[in-house]
């Protein structure tokens, strides 16, 4: 570790702030509170009450918050997610949040406070509609990928920007957590017992194990643009107008799918979810499913005509510019997608790290059927990706389910 890090508290955050940051007036009084939730970082909320400026500090923790200090992770990632967010940032200024500094010593990124906006996961939870959210979504994964990828920039800096964004640790967790704990008896697991037959069927599922292998070869060798890589409803910070796009410590290069299968997967999730919490007005339920769906195909459509969009205008090179190249790439990415989403939806149901819409649903019956349909579309993708036309064939197998 650093040897000048320490992990700030809420007093030694404001002390950092009134030192090294000129935001605050000499006399500001200033308030502070740590409001991160994550597994893996603090996250710090400066804030002063009469000019209600406001900053937020993120540090990471040279420890899994989730496991404690018997799971190291290294404090590199707060550079990758410092210098991600900068590069997502020219890409895409209005979905990112400011960065004002990146503290080498405390591995501590200073970025702007979104405090007015609420976490997508949450709101998604609560049953709220977002009308822009599926074109910005669309955009920001358009834009940093094909801008990151050969397609969209010089092959030699694409190379030394990979260096640069070599996340071995973090790749491992995602490695472990997403593409190998669910499918055999793991410690980490955590298996409700209304579970275990069908999660016994998981572990038996010869095709399931391949496809799912097949997935994680392609997740650690397919340096196709620097992905995100943690791209979860819970990643994403929403206004009714506004999308921003947080926590990219998981960044590295890797496939394009991921990122767009980890956006779809999770609106799965809250799909499967909803029953639960609209059960008494099953008219809001269908009308709020349906909105889901549609997000789904919009995020899918957006991205895909953004990236094409860009492609046409940006790629000269007679090779990459074949029309039948295009096709084979944009249809082996909608496959990624799709097995992407399926392996991120199966490992919130029962790996180490649970999702709020489904794990908040109190009782027993109910969230087992949110549960068991989580699965059941999961594993339909996976094995199905090869064979759906479309993304409108992805929706009808959605609510086939039913
Ligand atoms: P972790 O990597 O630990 O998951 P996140 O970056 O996702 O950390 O942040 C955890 C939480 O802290 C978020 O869910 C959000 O509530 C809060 N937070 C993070 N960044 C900001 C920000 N720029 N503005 C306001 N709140 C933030
Ligand atoms: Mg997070
Ligand atoms: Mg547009
Ligand atoms: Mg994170």
């Amino acid at each position: 570790m650093a040897a000048n890090y320490k992990a700030l508290t809420e007093d030694t955050a404001m002390e950092y702030v009134k030192k090294n940051l000129d935001i605050f007036s000499e006399e500001a009084v200033l308030r502070c509170k740590e409001i991160g939730d994550g597994n893996l970082n603090l996250v710090f909320r400066v804030w002063e009450e009469i000019s209600s400026k406001s900053i937020i500090l993120k540090q990471a923790l040279p420890y899994a918050r989730i496991v404690g200090e018997a799971m190291p992770v290294t404090l590199d990632r707060a550079r990758i997610e410092s210098e991600a967010l900068m590069l997502q940032g020219e890409l895409c200024p209005a979905l990112t949040p400011k960065v004002y500094r990146f503290d080498r010593d405390l591995y501590l990124t200073v970025m702007e406070d979104l405090s007015d906006h609420i976490i997508l996961r949450k709101g998604l939870i609560e049953g709220k509609e977002y009308p822009n959210f599926a074109e910005n979504i669309g955009e920001f994964m358009a834009y940093t990928l094909f801008f990151t990828s050969d397609l969209g920039m010089d092959q030699v800096r694409k190379k030394q920007l990979q260096k640069k964004f070599i996340n071995p640790e973090l790749c491992k967790i995602t490695e472990d957590l997403v593409f190998s704990e669910p499918y055999f008896d793991a410690a980490g697991n955590k298996i409700e017992p209304h579970l275990l037959d069908r999660v016994e069927e998981n572990w038996k599922n010869k095709d399931l194990i391949k496809e799912v292998a097949i997935l994680k070869e392609g997740f650690m060798t397919k340096a196709q643009a620097l992905i995100h890589g943690d791209l979860h409803t819970g990643s994403i910070f929403v206004t009714e107008k506004s999308t921003k796009v947080i926590d990219p410590e998981f960044a590295f290069y890797g496939p394009m799918g991921f990122d767009i299968g980890a956006i779809i997967g999770n609106f799965i999730l809250n799909y499967a979810a909803q029953p639960a919490y609209m059960e008494k007005d099953q008219q809001k339920l269908q009308h709020y499913r349906s909105y889901l769906l549609e997000s789904i195909r919009k995020i899918w459509q957006e991205f895909y005509k953004e990236f094409i969009e860009l492609w046409e205008i940006h790629v000269k090179a007679p090779i990459e510019s074949s029309n039948l190249y295009k096709e084979v790439y944009m249809r082996n990415l909608f496959e990624d997608t799709l097995g992407y989403a399926g392996c991120k939806m199966i490992r919130r149901i029962y790996g180490l790290a649970g999702v709020a819409d489904i794990d908040n649903i109190k009782e027993l019956v109910k969230r087992s059927r949110a549960q068991m349909l989580a699965l059941d579309i999961g594993e339909m993708l996976i094995l199905k990706r090869r064979e759906i036309k479309d993304i409108d064939e992805v929706i009808e197998k959605i609510k086939s389910f039913d």
